[in-house]
């Protein structure tokens, strides 16, 4: 399947993740965008020449989907516009997320300056020069083949 990016804003925070994307709008134009249901809509509804494709409201287990891609090898980055003043209700489904992208080393931006490092680097240009998931996985060889006694 086509590795993509994702993106997923708070609510107070979806403007200026639309915003920043506009204004970036070129650096995704050759990329497979995937957003949490209402970011997503948001997004394409203001970008409709980029390639976005909506998953599940992230409450509703759109941040688990895009987990679920982290852990299948399938996301280069991981653009999250997060609202550090308003408590969420899906908390848990958030630090899982950003969990997984930890564990499989895939690169986060919570807000606009990371988001331009991110867009900077050779590495957002040519994903292929980036640790792979297989890669990943070897990290974990210990932990995969550690001892369960019965
Ligand atoms: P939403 O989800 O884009 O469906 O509002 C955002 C989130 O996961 O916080």
């Amino acid at each position: 399947m086509t590795r993509s990016v994702a993106m997923i804003a708070h609510d107070q925070k979806k403007a200026e993740l639309c915003e920043w994307l506009i204004t970036n709008q070129a650096h995704f134009k050759d990329r497979r965008i995937v957003a949490t249901g209402t970011t997503g809509k948001l997004l394409s509804g203001h970008l409709p020449d980029l390639d976005i494709h909506p998953l599940k409201s992230g409450p509703l287990g759109g941040d688990q989907q895009v987990g679920a891609m982290i852990a299948e090898g399938l996301l280069d980055a991981l653009f999250f516009f997060q609202d550090p003043m308003t408590s969420q209700p899906h908390d848990s489904d958030i630090k899982a997320l950003v969990r997984l992208a930890t564990v499989y080393d895939v690169p986060i931006a919570c807000n606009p300056s990371t988001a331009n490092y991110i867009i900077s680097s050779p590495y957002f240009a040519n994903p292929e020069l980036a640790p792979q998931a297989d890669e990943i996985s070897e990290q974990y060889r210990d932990y995969l083949q550690r001892n369960i006694s019965l």
